[in-house]
């Protein structure tokens, strides 16, 4: 049976010892709520694939809580040590030449790169005082392919049964995954957009490059079809057909079913993204409004893109 315990001194000294054990806990974070596992740990790493039903060729990010841990476990350039020191603590995710076994090789889908990141969160802070410096492996806290999970309850609906404990901390403040930057020296490729907007790497990155999406395993993270509700997904829609439920963007006339943000804003509606297609995803199709593709348009935009994609299964 899961637990789910509120975010405090005694469930953070109770998921230290979960995560000791080798058990599962999921954690919330600025991003999403993450499944965490002791990174060193091959079989409880192993048990958030199969919690997940995550395919094994999808690598996980590694969470450090100190940002001075990463030396230990990747390569640091000037470029990377540079976005550190700007946006650690933080929602972002830089993908670097691994230098450690210590990481289970059952997160790192074979490859020579790890991902990092130092997440801001109440419990991370905790984790160093209790003697637990990580790192923990943390892939979002939902079935694999789904959408991720923004509430402790979200976490409880999708993996229920099969984890330790959740900490519930309310929704988290940004609700879209972190941006994920591969750096290779001097130049960064845009794995994935995320909850830090390309716009804000211009001033330390000349020439950011994006990465190609592409069903190919070989490049992981990139899968066509993923954050998908039931539903089928219907983009850019300007009006509400019969057996849809309309999800709305900003002022609008047409009949809505949920408004990511009336005021238009966009940090809200990332916030409101997940929730509102668990919400709406009991209908055939959820037709959704146009969404402008800056700031934090773009991750949103991804994501839905993605959420719409044909599953092929
Ligand atoms: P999530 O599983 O929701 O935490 O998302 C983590 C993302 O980071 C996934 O898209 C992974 O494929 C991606 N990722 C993790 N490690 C690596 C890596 N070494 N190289 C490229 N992408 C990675
Ligand atoms: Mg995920």
């Amino acid at each position: 049976m899961t637990r789910v315990l509120k975010s405090s001194a005694d469930s953070f000294k109770r998921a230290v010892d979960i995560l000791r054990a080798g058990g599962l806990v999921a954690l919330p974070t600025e991003t999403v709520y993450g499944l965490a596992a002791d990174a060193a740990n091959d079989d409880a790493v192993k048990k958030i694939y199969a919690a997940k039903g995550r395919p094994t060729h999808n690598p996980l990010i590694a969470h450090i809580f100190d940002p001075k841990d990463a030396e230990k476990f990747v390569d640091i350039s000037p470029l990377a040590q540079q976005l550190m020191d700007v946006f650690w603590p933080g929602p972002l995710t830089l993908v670097l030449p691994k230098t450690s076994e210590d990481i289970s090789l059952a997160a790192g889908a074979g490859l020579d790169t790890l991902a990092v990141r130092c997440p801001k969160a109440k419990w991370a802070k905790a984790f160093l005082k209790l003697g637990f410096r990580g790192p923990i492996v943390m892939p979002s806290a939902n079935r694999s392919g789904h959408v991720s999970p923004t509430t402790a309850q979200h976490v409880l609906d999708d993996l229920g049964k099969t984890i330790d404990m959740i900490i519930d901390d309310g929704e988290c403040p940004n609700g879209i995954e972190s941006t994920v930057l591969k750096i290779e020296g001097d130049k960064a490729i845009l794995l994935r957009p995320g909850a830090i907007p390309t716009e804000d790497f211009i001033p330390y990155i000349s020439d950011l490059r994006l990465a190609k999406t592409t069903a190919q395993p070989s490049a992981p993270g990139m899968l066509q079809s993923h954050y998908s509700p039931n539903a089928s997904v219907r983009l850019n829609a300007l009006e509400k057909r019969p057996y849809e439920s309309y999800l709305a963007f900003g002022p609008t006339d047409v009949k809505s079913d949920f408004n990511l943000s009336l005021k238009g804003d966009l940090a809200e509606a990332a916030r409101n993204l997940y929730s509102a297609l668990r919400a709406l995803d009991t209908v055939d199709t959820i037709a959704i409004a146009p969404i402008p593709r800056t700031g934090l348009g773009a991750a949103i935009n991804d994501r839905l893109k993605r959420a719409a994609a044909d599953k092929g299964t």
